[in-house]
């Protein structure tokens, strides 16, 4: 992070190109949120870059709000996480490359194990390591089918960690599941995974396992279905104001933001974009806003989409190109350089990202995460 970021953006220079806006207060208010529904231990889940608003500025603003641990899909993004100076536990547990066992010694990554393949790789690969050894979370598949071992394997699972444990190679710390339906909100449908993560908690007790930091929840469960906490309860969407079950109302996380590069005035039966899939009904002016799929805007798009622009949202008219939109914006005639708002926390005439979802048939979560890389980022 530059100090450019960490200062806020610099205002009042002409055509800042597009640019997301990362709100840090956001994300600690929605920390406290979750805080309010459960006691247990809080993660804050930064994966896919803090679900592009980020990873570390939203690590720093959770961790600041009280978040007491960090996750991650694959060591490396720990140990971005590190150099940043975070020094809360980090728990890395998809690795796409495999588990890179130095690393995670070196830069104290904690490693989720769901197989016993896996899990008696790492205890070799942990050998030349020395003690305390690495420090393990074994995940288990608590109905999901993805990821996590399978309850046929628990009993090896848990008696390879023990002995792996035993020679001072792995630090058994923590059990995690994860739960496939707490997005309902109906905390019946969490039962089956509850029950299932009760008798690997039983199995890890017989094979000599002593007191693990046990998690199963996500944003939805934590909101919704306190039966499903256990001791520290996962958060991702939540951080950046999505709560998969739509029960909670979190704040946005972050605003998207673009100007109008060009701006025409044109008459009735004018026929926009590639295709001509829009013609205008009226004389009216149309602003290009320099933003297109390849930033992440969604080319399949319902006619109700819109941006803001000045207290008003304009239709996107005609089909999303590759690095631009259209806008209709009627009577007006905005001057280029003028900001459009593509999404935002305000409500109202500013987008939010579960409208964005709703026109592009999709979850929040796509439109946060598919920003593109020249789009530019910024803390406010
Ligand atoms: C992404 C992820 C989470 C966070 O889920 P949200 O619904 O975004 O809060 C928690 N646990 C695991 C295993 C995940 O992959």
């Amino acid at each position: 992070m530059t100090i450019a970021q960490k200062t806020g953006p610099i205002l009042g220079t002409a055509l800042q190109g597009p640019t997301l806006h990362t709100i840090p207060s956001s994300v600690a208010a929605n920390v406290a949120a979750v805080r309010a529904w459960t006691r247990a231990r809080i993660m804050a889940v930064v994966k896919a870059d803090g679900y592009g608003h980020g990873a570390v500025p939203v690590a720093l603003a959770a961790v600041a709000a009280g978040a007491e641990q960090l996750g991650v899909t694959d060591a490396t993004e720990g140990s971005a996480l590190r150099t940043a100076g975070l020094t809360v536990p980090i728990v890395a547990w998809l690795h796409p490359s495999g588990i890179d066992a130095e690393r995670a010694a070196a830069d104290r990554i904690d490693v989720a194990v769901g197989s016993v393949d896996e899990l008696r790789q790492l205890i070799a690969d942990a050998g030349s390591l020395g003690e305390p050894g690495i420090r393990v979370h074994l995940s288990v598949d608590t109905g999901m089918a993805r990821g996590g071992c399978p309850s046929t394997d628990w009993e090896e699972l848990f008696r390879v960690a023990r002995a792996g444990h035993g020679l001072g190679r792995i630090e058994v710390v923590g059990l995690m599941g994860h739960l496939p339906l707490a997005d309902r909100a109906e905390p019946g449908l969490n039962r089956p995974a509850v029950a299932r993560m009760e008798a690997a908690v039983r199995s890890s007790h017989s094979a000599g396992l002593g007191r693990l930091t046990k998690h199963l929840a996500a944003t939805s469960g934590a909101l919704t279905d306190p039966a499903t906490h256990f001791d520290m309860v996962r958060i991702g969407a939540g951080l950046v104001g999505i709560d998969p079950s739509g029960s909670v109302a979190l704040a946005g996380a972050s605003r998207l933001t673009a100007p109008i590069v060009h701006t025409a005035s044109v008459g009735q039966g004018t026929a926009v974009g590639y295709g001509w899939s829009h013609v205008s009904a009226r004389p009216t002016h149309l602003s290009v806003v320099g933003l297109g799929y390849a930033d992440g805007i969604p080319r399949a798009l319902s006619r109700r989409a819109a941006v803001h622009v000045d207290g008003r949202r304009h239709p996107i008219v005609g089909r999303v190109s590759m690095d631009q939109i259209v806008i209709d914006t009627g009577d007006v005639a905005y001057p280029r350089g003028t900001v459009a708002t593509v999404f935002g926390p305000e409500g109202g005439a500013v987008p939010s990202i579960h409208e964005w979802a709703a026109w592009s048939d999709t979850i929040p979560h796509t439109i946060v995460t598919g920003i593109g890389p020249r789009v530019k980022r910024s803390i406010t």
